[in-house]
């Protein structure tokens, strides 16, 4: 079966050595706090840690002597404080998509640009995609990685791709069955919507050479996958990225599916507890910290990310020796408090979309009334579920209450909605609207 068949862009460097890693690692963060030295951020920041240059790093435990950087220093240098080289050398600039607040703003050389299109071809080769393939890339072009950073990766490898960008569902559709698409990229909520898409307008899946799907940009949970794998019949690969790592597949799932590959010739991976901001034990949840390895314009040490995740220590079986990390289960900074209670949106998720009847698309909203919060998740249903009779939407409604309730220790109201009534986001899902007063 083809979708087994593990491809490999760079054989070398994804089955490299730990022994390998491990000195290229050291000689290569050694480069880069001297790159980053040049930088009018680090030189401060750096010198106040006591590291003047690379002779500091001997090993990589001293890793740890050096200070993480934030989303809010990114910000603060805002527009040129972390830039390495002279403005000249520079050929693109992206963004953030800005979800959490100010976007913030990474510039590339021609050489950056060239190793993020080479991380990019492993990547998309190391989930199963190769040349022949015909790849439709459903992320918004333009400031956001989604878009230009996967097309170039994929171009790399000699696949045909066509750039749809995002929305426009039924000129997608067109082109789906028009130019026998086989492998798409999108983020999963689109997915779905997609799929609504092709039973209403009566596609016959047969019409379709889709094959796979990469998807990322978004927290979603295996049930998501899942759904998504089932409904079109098609393997679904989890894809992480951000903008200031240089955009999508700084980690990716192989064929296997079991977690995602972090190129760790490329970054250095470190998982910390957000609080008491100490290494966490392997497979054990944290924060991930990047440090990046393959640029020059604008260094980044030691970047907390803000996106919890764990290790998976044990070796894949499809060969590369680069560790996984577990699916995201969502940003520090996503995670609710309602009435003293932590809830994590990827928890509602899981018990929605197990539910047969649950349509395309939710959202969770948070609310004060009186002294208490109130939550009320608001889900679409199948179309099936919506013509049926009040009875069968009562009993759904009874049994999502009671398994969130079960779950999440706290009862939510829950309202069933027309499919297709819940907006669909252009880019990446809106989940929750917290409407609770700031103060
Ligand atoms: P922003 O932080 O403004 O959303 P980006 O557009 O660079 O900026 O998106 C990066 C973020 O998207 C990541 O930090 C992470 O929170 C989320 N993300 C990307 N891919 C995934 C994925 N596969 N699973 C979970 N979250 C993801
Ligand atoms: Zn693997």
């Amino acid at each position: 079966m083809r979708e087994k068949e593990i491809l490999f862009w760079d054989t070398k460097a994804e089955r490299i050595s730990a022994e390998d890693l491990r000195s290229l690692q050291v000689q290569s963060l050694r480069k880069q706090v001297e790159n980053a030295l040049k930088t009018p951020f680090y030189r401060e920041r750096l010198r106040a840690a006591g590291i003047t240059g690379s002779g500091h790093i001997k090993t990589l435990d001293d890793i740890r002597r050096i200070p993480f950087t934030a989303k809010q220093d990114l910000r603060d240098a805002y527009p040129f404080g972390l830039l390495a080289v002279p403005r000249d050398e520079l050929v693109r600039v992206h963004a953030s998509s800005g979800t959490t607040g100010i976007p913030t703003i990474i510039y590339h050389t021609q050489q950056d640009l060239d190793m993020a299109t080479d991380t990019m071809a492993r990547s998309i080769m190391c989930c199963g995609g190769h040349r022949g393939d015909t790849l439709q890339n459903m992320m918004t072009y333009g400031l956001f990685t989604g878009g230009l950073g996967f097309h170039y990766g994929a171009e790399r490898i000699g696949i045909t791709v066509i750039p749809t960008s995002s929305g426009n569902t039924l000129r997608q559709l067109r082109f789906m069955k028009d130019l026998g698409t086989t492998m798409v990229h999108a983020t999963p909520s689109y997915l779905l919507h997609l799929h609504a898409a092709i039973e209403h307008e009566g596609y016959r899946r047969e019409e379709l050479a889709l094959r796979m799907a990469v998807t990322g940009a978004e927290p979603h949970s295996e049930e998501l996958r899942c759904k998504i794998q089932d409904k079109l019949g098609i393997g679904v690969y989890n894809n992480y990225g951000m903008s200031e790592l240089n955009g999508p597949g700084v980690a990716i799932e192989c064929v296997y599916r079991q977690g995602m590959h972090v190129w760790e010739d490329r970054y250095i991976m470190e998982i910390i507890n957000p609080d008491t901001l100490e290494p966490v034990p392997d497979g054990e949840t944290g924060e991930l910290v990047m440090t990046i390895l393959c640029r020059d314009a604008m260094p980044l040490l030691r970047y907390r990310t803000r996106d919890l995740t764990r290790i998976i220590p044990e070796p894949c079986s499809c060969g590369r020796t680069h560790r996984r990390v577990a699916r995201f289960t969502g940003r520090t900074d996503d995670m609710l408090i309602i009435n003293g209670v932590n809830v994590f949106p990827s928890q509602i998720e899981e018990v929605l979309l197990r539910m047969p009847g649950v349509g395309a698309n939710y959202l969770i909203l948070v609310e004060k009334q009186g002294v208490l919060d109130k939550l009320t998740v608001r889900t679409e249903v199948t179309p099936e579920m919506f013509a049926d009779d009040a009875r069968v939407l009562n009993a759904l409604r009874e049994q999502l209450r009671s398994e969130l309730a079960a779950l999440i220790t706290i009862t939510p109201g829950i309202e069933l909605k027309e499919p297709g009534s819940i907006p669909l986001a252009e880019g990446k899902a809106k989940r929750v609207e917290d409407l609770r007063p700031k103060d």
